[in-house]
């Protein structure tokens, strides 16, 4: 049997107060529904209308308001394309929860039923950029490829996940946000990170010649990072809408800001 309501707090990644978020079923054919606090109409509906910008975690800016964190939660709708989805949410971040998409995974679960898998549409978009550290190379293909990797994890060997329609890839959902020690003081410093706490994703610490977990317990993939990393990347492009584009995408030591140029991209040939 599938729940009207569940609600779901924590604290926010950035903030130091509690966040919630109700999700429900829509009215048929409403699709997704996104409100802030108490309004009667949408914030936003299926395709975030707005600007985007980034500080660790995507913030979204649309009619004087703005909204931190929303990606892993983000990724998580997109496994149900075309369901009616309204998520109401309270005190302007995200609950960070354990890092990973997978409470939301489970929430939707218990509202819309089993996830009929994400959906892809055409997308024909060339585009390649070169920074400093790194790069993206997008080009047209017959299903989403993610070609993704990191300098600092082994060695900048990629991982690869390949998206059919209908697909569900838990590796998605599971894996958990991450910094590394030195990060973690630098973001403390700043005032960055305040309502982080342990238990809400990994912390890496340097050892020999690979990373450890300083706090986190065990890998819950080998690549965990790396499958993290993809998370936030469907997590942003599903803000253009819960279709993903059939792309093949090659982005090495990437992040919300390069997602967010790709985002622009994507929207120029896509409406
Ligand atoms: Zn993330």
């Amino acid at each position: 049997m599938s729940s009207t309501t569940v609600s779901i707090s924590g604290q926010g990644l950035n903030s130091p107060h509690l966040c919630r978020v109700d999700l429900s079923r829509g009215e048929a054919g409403t699709g997704l529904q996104i409100f802030l606090e108490d309004q009667s109409v949408p914030w936003w509906a299926n395709a975030f209308p707005g600007e985007v910008s980034a500080q660790r975690t995507t913030i979204l800016h649309h009619q004087g308001q703005n909204l931190r964190g929303m990606e892993h939660l983000s990724v998580a709708l997109a496994a149900w394309p075309r369901a009616d989805a309204v998520v109401r949410i309270f005190g302007g971040d995200i609950p960070i929860l354990d890092g990973s998409a997978q409470p939301w995974v489970n929430a939707l679960t218990q509202i819309l039923g089993k996830s009929p898998g994400f959906a892809l549409q055409k997308c024909n978009l060339e585009y390649e950029e070169h920074w400093p550290s790194g790069y993206i190379k997008a080009k047209p293909y017959h299903k989403l490829c993610i070609n993704l990797s990191l300098g600092m994890w082994k060695g900048g060997a990629p991982m690869v996940c390949e998206i059919n329609p209908g697909d569900f890839i838990p590796e998605i959902f599971l894996a958990r946000t991450f910094i590394t020690e030195k990060e973690w003081e630098g973001a403390l410093k700043s005032g960055l990170l305040q309502g982080a706490q342990e238990d809400c994703g990994i912390l890496l610490k340097a050892e020999k010649d690979h990373w450890g977990l300083a706090v986190g317990g065990a890998f819950r993939h080998p690549d965990e990072p790396l499958w993290h990393k993809c998370a936030d990347l469907l997590g942003d492009l599903s803000f253009l809408g819960r279709q993903f584009p059939r792309l093949h995408i090659e982005i090495h030591n990437g992040g919300h800001a390069i997602h967010h140029k790709l985002m622009q991209r994507i929207r120029n040939v896509i409406t």
